[in-house]
């Protein structure tokens, strides 16, 4: 069954896709006998419900009774792919689920997660949130043809499963893995990885020594969740108990949560996070990402201050960065524009002919709120800079004296490679222009981004435990030139 691609846009314009996120992994254990009553595929079901902003072209829940593993995964949203009925045939006391943005691999159903594979003693499933940037090393590791998608979490999952014969005398597998294997596999793993996967008896957790994307540890009345955003834990009753640390391995099963050390954490947590994908619900090393924000707006405002009337957002990512701005600045705030959130893929197109007037279809201007007043507009972040460009036209189309426009982050001028994908330096507007030509394309009145250490004053986290690489350039994993491509392995595979 191959369902459509609903995925619920936050994109204003089609051709102006924001920054896309990995992916939303999660994971649940309880006690064997509570099975019946804590139904884990629906637990994975909201949670990954709470996590849909972090990818939304697939879905899939892989779920263990203790006996075998079965996985579901199809293209859509969460919403789209599950239904009672099929959660219903998902029993068991272990589950992993995910859903995906493709950063690495087409948006294909071969590539969609959970990955699944037959293991010495059982088999393993894995969900992956971030990019592996020792890709090809790790795939020669592998025997040939045992490669089936084109994912550096296949890659990953191939070598986690082991060759047969691996559970050793000293340390046998308990279910369908041995821990050998990870303890063997994610030291050499580069990139950034946080990794929820299982075997027929025990959920894992691991995340790579830098903690690039984010993965909470919650506990259930009687079990444990794992989970991108601290969000999917409050949705399913799990209190948060704490981060996994970067560089540290998790086994979950009826002997508690074991851990264990992988490698040594150098934490550089992605400043992005606080900027736009995580939802502003979610605490991120103790603080919440909403107040994080907000804090942003105050600062974009004393560093970036404007004459001005009021003080409007673009729905929804301005949000809380303008209702900082406005406190600190004194201006009133209020809503200038109204998005329509009901917009998805699936939704017909306009054509280029009218995708000039197509923007209306997902925004559309308070006339009364915004005729003959000074603007300040709050964005989260420009990367190519349409959306803006639409916005401020259409702004003063409505009636608008004047239109500043505010970024709650700074120019974005350099491609990620550890899990989100911007644009090429060449497609991002901050790679080929000033912050004045910006403002000259996007034709507004005055820009202004807030500066990087600004930002990261806001978040209150150390700078140099803090990934900036689409902001600096400065990559705190070095990328070799060849490991850099969305699609690397599908190449290699046509080459060969
Ligand atoms: S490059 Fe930017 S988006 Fe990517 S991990 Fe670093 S801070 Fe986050």
């Amino acid at each position: 069954m191959l369902l459509g691609d609903g995925r619920l846009s936050h994109d204003i314009d089609p051709t102006d896709r924001g920054p896309q996120d990995a992916c939303g992994v999660f994971g649940v254990w309880v006690p064997a006998d509570d099975a019946g009553e804590a139904e884990v595929s629906k637990l994975t079901y909201y949670g990954l419900y709470a996590l849909q902003h972090r990818g939304q072209e697939s879905a899939g829940i892989a779920v263990s009774d203790g006996a075998r593993i079965v996985v579901f995964k199809d293209m859509g949203l969460v919403a789209q792919v599950f239904d009672e009925s099929v959660l219903n045939t998902l029993r068991g006391h272990i589950a992993v689920g995910h859903c995906r943005y493709s950063t690495t691999g087409s948006p294909t159903w071969e590539n969609a997660q959970p990955t699944f594979r037959s293991t010495d003693g059982g088999s393993l499933a894995l969900v992956h949130n971030g990019n592996l940037i020792n890709t090809p090393e790790l795939a020669a590791r592998l025997e040939p043809g045992r490669l089936t998608a084109t994912t550096d979490t296949e890659v990953l999952t191939a070598l986690l499963a082991g060759r047969p014969g691996q559970g050793s005398a000293e340390s046998p597998a308990r279910g369908g893995m041995s821990i050998d294997a990870a303890m063997e596999i994610l030291p050499v793993t580069r990139g950034a990885f946080s990794l929820v996967f299982m075997d027929e008896r025990t959920l894992y957790a691991a995340r790579d020594p830098e903690g690039v994307r984010p993965l909470v540890l919650g506990r259930l009345e009687r079990g444990w969740v794992v989970a991108s955003e601290t969000a999917a834990l409050d949705i399913v009753g799990a209190a948060f108990v704490r981060e996994v640390e970067p560089g540290e391995l998790l086994a979950i099963d009826e002997d508690g949560v074991r851990s264990q050390r992988f490698a040594e954490p150098r934490p550089k947590g992605c400043l992005f996070e606080y900027v736009y994908l995580a939802r502003p619900d979610t605490t991120i090393s103790g603080r919440s990402v909403q107040a994080t924000r907000v804090e942003v707006g105050r600062r974009l405002a004393r560093e970036h201050p404007a004459e001005a009337d009021l003080v409007i957002p673009t729905p929804e990512s301005g949000t809380p960065a303008a209702i900082g701005y406005a406190e600190a600045s004194g201006i009133p705030y209020g809503q200038g524009l109204v998005k329509n959130s009901y917009v998805g893929r699936t939704f017909i197109q306009p054509s280029q002919t009218i995708r000039q007037l197509g923007i209306r279809l997902k925004l559309n201007p308070l006339r009364e709120a915004i005729e003959g007043k000074r603007l300040v507009v709050v964005d989260d972040s420009i990367v190519r800079g349409n959306t803006q460009r639409a916005i401020v036209r259409m702004l003063r189309e409505a009636g608008a004296a004047e239109v500043h426009v505010r970024i709650s982050s700074p120019p974005v001028a350099w491609p990620c490679f550890y899990g989100i994908d911007f644009a090429t330096r060449a497609e991002l507007i901050a790679g080929n222009l000033s912050v004045e030509e910006i403002r000259t394309s996007l034709g507004a009145d005055s820009l202004g981004f807030i500066s990087l250490d600004e930002l990261i004053a806001a978040s209150q986290i150390a700078k140099d435990r803090l990934c900036r690489a689409c902001f600096d350039g400065v990559y705190p994993i070095r990328v070799d030139e060849a490991s850099r491509g969305k699609h690397l392995l599908e190449v290699a595979q046509t080459r060969s």
